[in-house]
C-alpha cells in the first residue's frame, strides 16, 4: 500500500518536497478471522477519490505536532499516514454492513488503500448507487463536506434575507463558489472575488454571480469593496481572513453578519493576521461567527436533499479539479495555497 505522508513539519507555505511516498505491506491475515466487535471490525477500502484540503495544513504544524492536536482534527506526525474525505470500493470486510464491491465514502487515506476500523467506522456510509451523480461528488465535494459547509455556514451562521448584499472571498473554490450559488438561488445579490481572470469569468458566466473580481488587481481593497457594494455589504462569507476581512468590516451594514469559514491567507503566514476595525464591529453590531462543519449535522437532511435537487435540475454546478495518481497528491495540496485550483481539488487515484 502506497500512502503520502509529511517528511517533517510545515510552518510556512508548503511545497512538494515537504511530502514523500512511503510503501507498507497490508496483511489481510484480520479478515480472515470470524467477524468481531469493536476494534476486531476493519473494512479494507480501496481508495477512488480523495480529497485535498487547506485546513490539513493546521494539522502538519510544529505547533499542532507538539499539542498532539488541533481544535479540528488531530495532529499529523511526519511519516504518519494522512486521513482524509475519500471514497472508495470495498475489497474486503469484517463489518457486517458492508461487503465486497460496495461503495462506500469516509475518512480515507492519501493512499492507495485504507483500512477503515475502530473510530472512523463511524464515518464509512454506503453510496447510494440510485443517484447518477459522479462519484467524486461524494469526495468531500458538494455533497460531502464542503457542499454542508457553504450551506450551514450561509444559511445557519448568516441566517440571510431576500436581497441581502453578499461578499464571497476564494469565490471560485469548493466552498466558495457553492456559497455564492446558494446565496443566488436564495435571492441574493452576490458579488465573488477571485485570484485569476479565468476564475473571475467563471464567477460571472457559468455560475451565475452578479459581479465579480480580481482581488490580485486591485490597490485599495476597501476602495473596491466601495465600488462593488455603493449600499454596503450584508453578509460577507470568509474563506481568506487577513486584509481582506479588514476591508469587507469596513464596508459593512449595521446588523451585518461575516461567516468565519476559514483564513487560509493566515495558515502559511502568521503576518497576516487580520486586524479589524473593533470600534466598527461595535457600533454597527456585525456578528462575526466562526463554525466548523460538523456543527452542522442537525440540518444534513435538509442540506442533502435540497442540494441533490438542484443537482438535478441544474440549478447548481458542482465545479471540480481533479487529478490523476497517488503521486500528485502533493503537488495538489500545495496548489491550494498558490490559487491554482479552480473549484473542489480532489485526486482520482483509481477508477474502479
Ligand atoms: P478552495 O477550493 O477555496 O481553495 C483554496 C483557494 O484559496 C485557492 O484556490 C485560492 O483562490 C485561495 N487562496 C489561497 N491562498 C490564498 C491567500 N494567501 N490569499 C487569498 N486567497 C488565497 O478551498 P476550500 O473551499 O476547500 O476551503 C476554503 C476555506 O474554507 C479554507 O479557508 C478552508 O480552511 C475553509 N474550510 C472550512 C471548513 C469549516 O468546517 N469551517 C470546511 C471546509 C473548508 P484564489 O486564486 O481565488 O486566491
Amino acid at each position: 500500500n502506497k500512502y503520502v505522508v509529511t517528511t517533517s513539519n510545515i510552518d510556512g507555505a508548503p511545497n512538494e518536497s515537504n511530502f514523500a511516498i512511503c510503501e507498507q505491506v497490508v496483511s489481510l491475515k484480520v479478515l480472515r478471522q470470524p467477524a468481531g466487535e469493536g476494534s476486531d471490525i476493519v473494512v479494507v477500502v480501496k481508495n477512488m477519490y480523495v480529497s485535498i484540503d487547506p485546513y490539513q495544513i493546521n494539522r502538519m504544524k510544529s505547533y499542532s505536532c507538539s499539542q498532539g492536536t488541533v481544535s479540528a482534527a488531530a495532529a499529523l506526525l511526519p511519516g504518519q499516514a494522512i486521513n482524509a474525505s475519500g471514497v472508495g470500493r470495498v475489497v474486503g470486510s469484517t463489518h457486517p454492513e458492508f461487503k465486497e464491491g460496495d461503495l462506500v465514502s469516509g475518512a480515507l487515506i492519501w493512499g492507495e488503500y485504507t483500512l477503515v476500523k475502530g473510530i472512523s467506522l463511524q464515518w464509512l456510509q454506503k453510496l447510494d448507487t440510485n443517484l447518477s451523480f459522479p462519484l467524486s461528488y461524494f469526495a468531500g465535494g458538494v455533497l460531502g463536506s464542503s457542499g454542508l459547509t457553504a450551506y450551514g455556514g450561509f444559511f445557519k451562521v448568516c441566517k440571510p434575507k431576500k436581497g441581502d448584499k453578499v461578499f464571497v472571498f476564494a469565490a471560485s473554490g469548493s466552498v466558495g463558489s457553492l456559497v455564492g450559488q446558494y446565496a443566488k438561488l436564495f435571492g441574493c445579490y452576490v458579488v465573488g472575488c477571485a485570484g485569476t481572470k479565468q476564475k473571475v469569468d467563471l464567477l460571472k458566466d457559468e455560475l451565475g454571480f452578479d459581479d465579480a473580481f480580481n482581488y490580485k488587481q486591485e490597490t485599495d481593497l476597501n476602495s473596491a469593496l466601495k465600488r462593488y457594494f455603493p449600499e454596503g455589504i450584508d453578509i460577507y462569507f470568509d474563506n481568506v481572513g487577513g486584509e481582506m476581512l479588514e476591508a469587507a468590516i469596513n464596508n459593512m451594514n449595521v446588523f451585518g453578519r461575516v461567516s468565519l469559514c476559514g483564513v487560509i491567507s493566515e495558515y502559511t503566514d502568521d503576518s497576516k493576521r487580520a486586524k479589524p476595525d473593533m470600534v466598527a464591529v461595535v457600533y454597527k453590531r456585525i456578528k462575526i461567527e466562526g463554525f466548523l462543519s460538523v456543527d452542522f449535522m442537525d440540518i444534513y437532511q435538509e442540506y442533502i436533499s435540497t442540494t441533490i435537487i438542484y443537482l438535478q435540475t441544474g440549478e447548481l454546478k458542482a465545479v471540480e479539479d481533479i487529478s490523476d495518481g497517488l503521486d500528485s497528491i502533493p503537488t495538489a495540496f500545495v496548489d491550494l495555497f498558490r490559487g491554482n485550483n479552480v473549484g473542489k481539488k480532489i485526486v482520482r487515484i483509481s477508477q474502479d
